[in-house]
């Protein structure tokens, strides 16, 4: 069997709103002739993405977006069926790096990014290309905020529309679409029983909600470790326990770190560590649980399965999986067909308002228009089956009364 080729085929099957997307939109071609630059973690859904905007008239250059979470049979696959693909699995940020800068001599008009890295790179390193650019569609939380930290500082060039922060996004695929496939990473890579184990989650956003609802879901006990009081109070009102990190990291078997902020477990937390305790991240790069640190004060390092590395750090071995790098893409496929399904159709309608309108749109950062949202959101029912009520003319007047 061809493993690329199997692996689109099973989630072209299941990509039903892209499916519904791309059958109502093919035969105008929105995308004729534009050039698409896609730099998302390249497994089947991206593929399959990436493949529907060729469909719509877009010629696409795909890369990845984290040097762990490439598919390289996905990549090969994608070739043969004639899109340009710069990327491979690699553990060199460098190769990486160059890829992303092979994908810009593309000279791209829209950018499909996750994390902002080839946005950043065209800002600083490529600003010759910034003139044919008309405009970014970014998929995550830390990808937001690093645009809009480059529109803070003066030095955004070109439109940015916000996907993670569409409904149809972030309440699906960070809350649900990470709580399933972190769980679904960690269990496939340790063969551990989650039942009986204390897990610390750190970061009680949305991301962090999906992970310690599952968690708990398979029978942990779920520790909350936060910086935020409103969300802290949440997380107890969910029935979670919430502590600091140096508590947390004494009694913890398990730890989850979903916060897109850097050291949130650190050299002083690790020293406080069980013997055998399990280190992930589902959050920003790999920085969320200091892998230096863990390098600077470990006497020992081994890979003792594949993704997972043991550092003994006190006499005590810590087991820490996919190098820190998001444990749900660096060692497993990532969200669910079905969840990736909605964020992709975010991506791909937001990059056909941005062909329609960037001659009206300003260098900052857009949110997606609610109508995109309402669209989705009733394709995804459609296609469930399922139909709602609307407002009675008594109602509608109802609401707007005072
Ligand atoms: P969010 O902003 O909703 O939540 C982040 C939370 O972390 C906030 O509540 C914040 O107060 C908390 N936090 C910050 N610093 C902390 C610290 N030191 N200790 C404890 N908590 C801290 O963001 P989100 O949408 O949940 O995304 C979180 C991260 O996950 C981002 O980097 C995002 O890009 C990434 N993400 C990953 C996936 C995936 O597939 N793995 C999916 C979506 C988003
Ligand atoms: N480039 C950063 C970005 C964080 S990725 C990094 O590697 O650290 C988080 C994003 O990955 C989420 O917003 C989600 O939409 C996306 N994602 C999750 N599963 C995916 C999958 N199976 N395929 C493609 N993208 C996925």
């Amino acid at each position: 069997m061809d493993l690329g080729s199997a692996k689109l085929d099973w989630v072209a099957q299941r990509m039903s709103v892209i499916n519904s997307l791309v059958e109502k939109y093919e035969k105008d071609q929105p995308l004729r002739g534009v050039k698409v630059a896609v730099s998302v973690h390249l497994e089947a859904k991206t593929g399959y993405l990436a493949l529907s905007i060729a469909k719509l008239g877009a010629d696409v250059s795909v890369t990845g977006s984290n040097p762990l979470s490439t598919q390289d049979e996905i990549v090969s696959e994608l070739k043969r069926r004639g899109l340009r693909v710069n990327a491979r699995r690699t553990h060199d940020l460098n190769v990486y790096k160059e890829n992303l800068d092979t994908t810009l001599d593309f000279e791209p008009n829209v950018i499909v990014d996750d994390g902002a890295d080839l946005t950043v790179t065209l800002h600083e390193k490529r600003k010759d290309l910034l003139k044919n650019v008309w405009g970014v569609c970014e998929e995550t939380t830390t990808g937001v905020k690093r645009i809009k930290a480059l529109e803070n500082s003066g030095k955004l060039r070109v439109p940015a529309i916000a996907v993670n922060d569409a409904k149809t996004k972030h309440l699906f695929d960070n809350r649900y679409g990470t709580g399933q496939s972190v769980w679904d990473s960690i269990i496939r890579n340790t063969n551990m029983n989650i039942a009986e184990k204390i897990v610390v989650v750190s970061g009680y956003g949305w991301c962090g909600k999906g992970v310690a609802m599952r968690a708990k879901g398979l029978g942990a006990r779920v520790i909350v470790t936060e910086i935020d009081a409103v969300k802290s109070l949440e997380a107890i009102m969910d029935g979670f326990n919430v502590m600091p990190m140096r508590e947390a990291a004494r009694i913890g078997d398990m730890f989850v770190t979903v916060t897109g902020n850097a050291s949130v477990i650190r050299e002083e937390h690790f020293k406080l560590m069980k013997d055998g305790a399990i280190l992930t991240n589902a959050g920003h790069f790999n920085v969320e649980v200091s892998v230096a640190d863990l390098e600077r004060i470990s006497t020992s390092k081994r890979e003792v399965r594949p993704n997972i590395t043991e550092y003994t750090v006190n006499g005590k071995r810590l087991y820490l999986i996919a190098e820190g790098r998001l444990v749900n893409l660096a060692a497993a496929d990532g969200h669910p067909i079905e969840i990736m399904d909605l964020s992709f159709a975010v991506q791909l309608l937001s990059v056909m308002k941005i062909v329609r309108d960037h001659e009206n749109m300003e260098p900052r950062m857009y949110p997606v228009p609610s109508e995109i949202d309402d669209e989705i959101a009733k394709t995804k029912l459609k296609l469930l089956g399922i139909t709602i009520d609307s407002l009675t003319n008594e109602q509608r007047k109802y609401l707007q009364s005072w």
